[in-house]
């Protein structure tokens, strides 16, 4: 029986839909109904595999799955032993700083023993080391930018593209910690037969990619 490489997708979220778009313009035809957790490739030694993105470094250090697509976000915050293959060219998005619209700014050293919110702890750790700033991180899993409203926090550290969502939570942006897109990861050391599929696979995603620049 030949093997099939397993690659992990976002079940449902802002990478779902382009994920599935790249693998199908690739040749890689599956069916993918809201509850399924796996599905088989017809024209393509392939099983897909669906997770919540977080997830996702983690299955690819294990092995579960031997590439993955995840933001770079995911990928820098989850410091799991995983390499990155490809840069993907979707889901652009930035990691920011982010204060109450009506104070003033005083650059990162401002922050100095200030709370912070976010979902991103590790990256924003060593962005403040970085910066020799001491503050104060509060890791929420979700709805951070209503943390300094709340008056959780001084400042938040999320994901923006648009700026729409601080702008209705009265934030304005101050400082890009990063910059990310969705990137195509994989485990360390890969089998020798699947590795000559993530080549075949990586050979057409740079193919569907050239041909949209
Ligand atoms: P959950 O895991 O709870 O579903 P999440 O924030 O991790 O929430 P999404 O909102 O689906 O999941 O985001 C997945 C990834 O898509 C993010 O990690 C980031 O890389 C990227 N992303 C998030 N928001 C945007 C955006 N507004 N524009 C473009 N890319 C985004
Ligand atoms: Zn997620």
């Amino acid at each position: 029986m030949t093997k099939k490489i397993r690659i992990a997708i976002q079940k449902s979220g802002r990478l779902q839909e382009q994920s599935v778009k790249l693998l199908k313009e690739c040749g890689l035809s599956f069916s993918n109904g809201p509850n399924r957790l796996k599905a088989s490739c017809y024209s393509f030694p392939a099983e897909i595999l669906f997770l919540r993105d977080d997830d996702i470094p983690q299955y690819v250090e294990d092995g579960v799955a031997d590439v993955g697509i995840v933001g770079e976000n995911v990928y820098i915050e989850k410091q799991k032993e995983i390499s990155v293959i490809e840069k993907l060219d979707f889901s652009k998005c930035r990691l920011s700083i982010a204060i109450p619209r009506e104070k003033e700014y005083g650059g990162p050293q401002s922050l100095n023993g200030k709370k912070i919110a976010t979902s991103y702890p590790n990256i924003v750790r060593q962005y403040l080391k970085e910066q020799n700033i001491e503050a104060d991180i509060h890791e929420i899993s979700g709805s951070v930018e209503i943390a300094p409203g709340i008056g959780l926090a001084e400042a938040i550290v999320d994901i923006v593209s648009t700026g729409s969502t601080l702008l209705s939570n009265g934030l304005k942006e101050v400082e890009t910690v990063m910059k990310s897109e969705a990137i195509l990861v994989s485990t360390k050391t890969l089998d020798p037969e699947i590795q000559l599929l993530l080549e075949k696979l990586i050979f057409r995603i740079k193919a569907v990619n050239t041909a949209k620049n």
